[in-house]
């Protein structure tokens, strides 16, 4: 939980400090897809850099279904931000922040490596910003007045000053300010395949001593996705239905690498993915659509996978969270999640 209350604390204060839109960033006004064969929402997504919730409220779309020849709106979905790079900071830690991911922050800048320097400035495409309700504390840093900190964060003096029961403008360093914020800039989510996760996990209250385990799981059948698989388990008599916390698509009736969350995630509620209660009550099931007794799983269900038993494991989990295969948990009793699963993947989250 402290890691997580810092996480957005800081999360804030660099995107809120450098928020910018680049009109240079945005895509022209009339740009429309035509649905060709083999477009997914998310394919398409990407494609234009916005995200499949962003084309679903700009083309009014109720679900994912899209048909060949349709024509979507791409255009006014999709902002940039700027981000200065300040102490600490990497290309990871600013990808994470805004929901993307470093490859897309190094190509959107032409970065040849990861380093990074203290002041420089970074094109953020697409990302998302984590959202808060409430106030913001920010803690004055030199150079800094009141005026500036108004402007940081879209806020007036007057305001800041009402606030905080200042008499006069004079603030000093470290000095910790309430700051309200009716909104916080919501920005539409990126091509990163964690932007769910991270938005959907930021409203919970985690418990993060309570998750001992992640287990991965693939589905043995290629169809399927987390509403079909939540309503077989709950045909098969799972009062909570989907016995995993996350699903990975394989582009067939989710997005490919696309991270569904199950409501068992969304409640923290334990798992029903393996025959031992303990670690049920206390592992986190990943499912990976596909039967990989028979193929390998898809480069972005790979990278979905990384991405988010990294995520995880990085404040979400017991630090020595035990991340493992369903057979590696229920021995001599299932082959999943089959041949082809990618077993060295999770040597580095031992
Ligand atoms: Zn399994």
């Amino acid at each position: 939980m402290e890691h997580r209350r810092e996480f957005l604390k800081k999360s804030l204060w660099s995107a809120l400090a450098l928020w910018a839109v680049p009109g240079s960033m945005l895509l022209g006004a009339s740009d429309t897809h035509v649905v060709g064969r083999g477009d997914t929402l998310s394919v398409i997504a990407e494609k234009y850099g916005t995200s499949v919730r962003a084309l679903k409220s700009v083309n009014s779309l109720k679900s994912d279904t899209i048909r060949i020849g349709q024509k979507l709106t791409v255009s006014g979905s999709a902002a940039t931000a700027v981000h200065i790079v300040t102490r600490g900071e990497s290309l990871s830690t600013i990808a994470r922040q805004y929901g993307t991911s470093v490859r897309s922050i190094r190509d959107a800048n032409s970065l040849k490596s990861d380093l990074i320097r203290i002041g420089q400035k970074l094109n953020i495409p697409s990302g998302s910003v984590p959202s808060s309700k409430g106030p913001i504390i920010h803690v004055v840093r030199r150079g800094e007045n009141l005026s500036l900190i108004a402007q940081i964060y879209g806020s007036r003096v007057s305001t800041i000053k009402k606030t905080n029961l200042l008499r006069s403008d004079r603030i000093t360093v470290g000095q910790k300010l309430t700051i309200p914020v009716s909104q916080p800039p919501s920005v539409v989510a990126g091509s990163s395949l964690l932007t769910p996760v991270i938005a959907a996990t930021n409203r919970l209250r985690v418990d993060s001593s309570r998750w001992r385990y992640v287990v991965c799981h693939h589905s043995a059948i290629e169809a399927g996705n987390a509403e079909v698989y939540g309503r077989a388990h709950l045909r098969r008599g799972m009062e909570n239905g989907l016995a995993y916390h996350f699903v990975i698509g394989n582009g067939r009736d989710s997005g490919d690498g696309e991270i569904e969350i199950g409501p068992r995630w969304r409640k923290q509620l334990r798992g029903g993915h393996v025959r031992s209660t303990k670690v049920n009550d206390s592992g986190i099931g990943i499912c990976i659509v596909g039967n990989l007794m028979n193929h390998r799983p898809t480069t972005k269900q790979r990278q979905a996978m990384n991405e988010l038993i990294g995520f995880l494991k990085d404040g979400y989990t017991r630090s020595n969270v035990d991340v493992t295969v369903h057979k590696r948990v229920d021995k001599n009793h299932t082959v999943c999640p089959g041949t082809y699963f990618p077993y060295s993947d999770l040597d580095r989250f031992a």
